[in-house]
């Protein structure tokens, strides 16, 4: 086993959180003996964020830094980063500090055991909202049932991938990149270490209810394909009732006669049916909308600044992997 660890942070704004961070994280990695550095990814951020890297960088000899050229999402920055991992493991925390850098040394003692994929379980979320908090154990329940892909309950994306890991996420090229599934799918040996979940220590949180709404939804129709089977069995559903409903209607007109009434209840069924049907092509639109946004097959990300890390050993391993923007 390589003894080489890469702390990979992906940042979004967060040019006041980022220095309270390092500091933290400093001493942690210090403390590991082994080889360590820090990558920070700037997600295209609006604020200060990559003038503190910078700073940070100068300071701190082990710290390289990438910089996308616009804001990708959380995910996207995060396999940007991960890209350019090419030895030994990666460690990924929030910018936030809310998945404490302390910690650091439990996930590398389990990589020691032999574990792959060693992943952070919340035990409290200090900070969040009931309604976060409901919300996100719904999501993890229907996730359960959904997904033939076992998505651990509560995890985030706090977690130490080993080498082998690594290179079977960087396999999995998908746009929509829904990165607890992809752990789950890579698979391996996995464990889990609890943690108490921290506040944030400075910042706000980027995440409101209609991006976490959206998150979700590329969570289920990237790892499931259930919600297009639900609409097969709701057709038959209907069917089967409208044939009765039909016969229904047929008997009643012979033995009774046909004066013409039923209005409201031809409305009722045109309605529901127009519904149903309605619903049906909405979800089979939201696989075709990500089967197209796939095929363009552009690129996950590009790179705008590359900065590797001043010390010469650090720099090489890590290094960047996709070069288009970027000289080595
Ligand atoms: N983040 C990012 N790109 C984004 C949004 C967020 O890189 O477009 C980063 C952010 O800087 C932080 C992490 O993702 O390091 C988690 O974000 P946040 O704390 O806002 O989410 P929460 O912890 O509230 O779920
Ligand atoms: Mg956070």
């Amino acid at each position: 086993m390589t003894e080489c660890l890469t702390v990979v942070v992906a940042a979004f704004n967060e040019a006041e959180s980022l220095p309270l961070l390092h500091a933290r994280l400093r001493p942690v990695l210090d403390g590991l003996g082994i080889n360590t550095r820090v990558l920070y990814v700037d997600d295209g951020s609006s604020d200060d964020t990559w003038a503190v890297m910078q700073r940070l960088a100068t300071e701190d000899a082990q710290v390289a830094l990438l910089r996308l050229s616009r804001n990708f999402g959380k995910e996207i920055a995060l396999t940007a980063g991960l890209d350019q991992v090419h030895e030994g493991a990666a460690m990924i925390l929030d910018a936030d500090a809310q998945d404490p850098p302390e910690l650091i040394p439990q996930f590398v003692g389990k990589w020691r055991e032999g574990f792959d994929n060693i992943y952070g379980r919340r035990e409290a979320r200090a900070g969040e909202t009931i309604v976060k908090r409901a919300s996100a154990s719904m999501f993890y329940r229907v996730m359960a049932r959904l997904s033939p892909t076992p998505i651990p309950e509560d995890t985030g994306d706090f977690r130490l991938l080993s080498p082998r890991a690594l290179a079977a996420l960087r396999q999995l090229r998908e746009r929509h990149r829904f990165m607890k599934g992809l752990f789950g799918w890579v698979g391996f040996n996995s464990v889990e270490i609890r943690y108490q979940r921290e506040a944030r220590v400075a910042g706000r949180s980027k995440f409101n209810f209609w991006r976490l709404w959206n998150f979700a939804l590329e969570g289920i129709t990237s790892f499931s394909t259930i919600p297009l089977r639900v609409a097969t069995y709701l057709g038959l559903m209907t069917a089967v009732l409208a044939m009765g409903y039909g016969l229904f209607v047929v008997a009643k007109a012979l033995l009774y006669g046909d004066p013409v009434a039923g209005w409201p209840t031809m409305m009722a069924v045109i309605l529901f049916l127009g519904g149903v049907q309605l619903t049906a092509l909405g979800t089979i639109g939201e696989y075709l909308g990500r089967m197209y946004l796939e095929v363009k097959q552009r690129p996950l990300y590009l790179v705008a600044d590359w900065q590797a890390a001043a010390e010469p050993a650090y720099a090489e391993a890590l290094s960047p992997a996709e070069e288009p923007l970027c000289a080595r």
